[in-house]
């Protein structure tokens, strides 16, 4: 028989509002992005979709360049769609972008209309989908027009492979002159996706959390465990399974004795409130209620089992949020670039 989600998989998890769209987003929502290409065991990947739909994750996060190599992420994806999640697919929000390097050529990366519509196409095949819930402009292009980009997501949208667009990474500025774009063409921006963590806090400093209130678009905050520095696993130096180890996306330069000294004090602060320092850092991103959805990733599913409980204890004391910001600043290591634009 055909496996079969829990029964019970709407009742922990929290759902909020997306901006001012009708659309509704799991607090804690699962990227692809690693762990999900060729590099790992398809027997892993269905486990971790299984395991995120049990606890109640509707939103599977995907882009064209997700692997290794490019593209493997939403191949597998597909295949769990095909053989785990048949029948589904009214329950699931499935997304995905377009923006950085996927083919040779001048039509293979940023954001011209040839290529947004062209990826999105290569994208829907390799899931084997008639359309994804929302695609992404992944990245601001300095030199395509941005009526071009978003006009692209406008003919995205009207020709139905998509259901709403977003952005990703664009800064508050650029966020602005898009969002007036599409709600002149009549497709409006939903959402934006920005990374963002307790050590990666631009989108505070550059105003864009208050712009996106301001225009009613909801936000998914990706890399919200900064890559998985914001847990335990590299309190005693760095283990071999871990994202630091490939030193690739996370160096293993971040992982210095002064920021380890200063995520073992947050560490202390998670377990006084009664959850691991993961549980905490996703809280923190969602403290007030501000942030739509925290984007997390995962190498196992008992990963993401522990990163759903971290919505049983979603406040803070002031005394709480002071104490995180003194060591959460100190160790701030930039790990993200911070916007194309900034
Ligand atoms: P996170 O900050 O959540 O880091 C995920 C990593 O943290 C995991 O791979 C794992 O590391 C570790 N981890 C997760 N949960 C736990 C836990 N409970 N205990 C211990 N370790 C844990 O997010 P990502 O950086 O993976 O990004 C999440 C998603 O955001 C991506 O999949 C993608 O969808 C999106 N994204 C979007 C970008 C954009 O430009 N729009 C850019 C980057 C990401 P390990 O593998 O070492 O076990």
């Amino acid at each position: 028989m055909a496996w079969q989600p829990a029964e019970n998989r709407y009742e922990k998890m929290k759902y909020n509002r997306c901006g001012r769209s009708g659309l509704r987003l799991p607090a804690i929502s699962l990227g692809l992005w690693h762990n999900f290409g060729d590099d790992t065991p398809h027997e892993r990947k269905v486990d971790m979709c299984r395991t995120a739909l049990d606890l109640g994750i509707t939103h599977f996060d995907l882009a064209n360049n997700y692997g290794p190599p490019p593209g493997t992420a939403e191949t597998a994806f597909g295949e769990i769609m095909r053989s785990d999640f048949s029948g589904l697919r009214d329950e699931l929000i499935i997304s995905s972008k377009a923006g950085y390097y996927m083919w040779p050529g001048p039509y293979g990366e940023w954001g011209s209309r040839k290529y947004l519509i062209a990826s999105c196409d290569q994208s829907l095949k390799r899931m084997g989908l008639d359309y994804v819930d929302i695609f992404y402009s992944h990245r601001f292009d300095p030199e395509t027009p941005l009526e071009e980009t978003c006009g692209a997501l406008d003919h995205i949208v009207r020709s139905g492979r998509a259901l709403y667009v977003g952005i990703s990474s664009y800064n508050s500025q650029r966020t602005r002159e898009a969002a007036a774009i599409l709600k002149e063409l009549g497709t409006p921006c939903i959402i934006h996706q920005p990374s963002y963590s307790m050590l990666n806090r631009w989108i505070e400093d550059d105003g864009l959390v208050d712009t996106l209130e301001e225009l009613g678009i909801g936000s998914i905050v990706f890399s919200p465990l900064a890559q998985g520095m914001l847990t335990t696993k590299y309190l005693n130096g760095i283990p071999e399974d871990s994202r630091a180890a490939q030193n690739h996306f996370l160096k293993k330069e971040f992982i210095r004795p002064a920021i380890i000294d200063n995520i073992r004090k947050l560490s202390a602060i998670a377990e006084r409130r009664g959850q691991t320092l993961a549980q905490m850092a996703l809280a923190w991103v969602l403290r007030g209620g501000r942030i739509t959805s925290a984007l997390i990733g995962a190498s196992r599913s008992a990963q993401i089992i522990d990163c759903v409980k971290a919505l049983e204890n979603d406040s803070f004391t002031a005394e709480e949020l002071s104490e995180i910001d003194l060591y959460a600043r100190e160790a701030d290591v930039n790990l993200w670039a911070k916007s194309a634009e900034l």
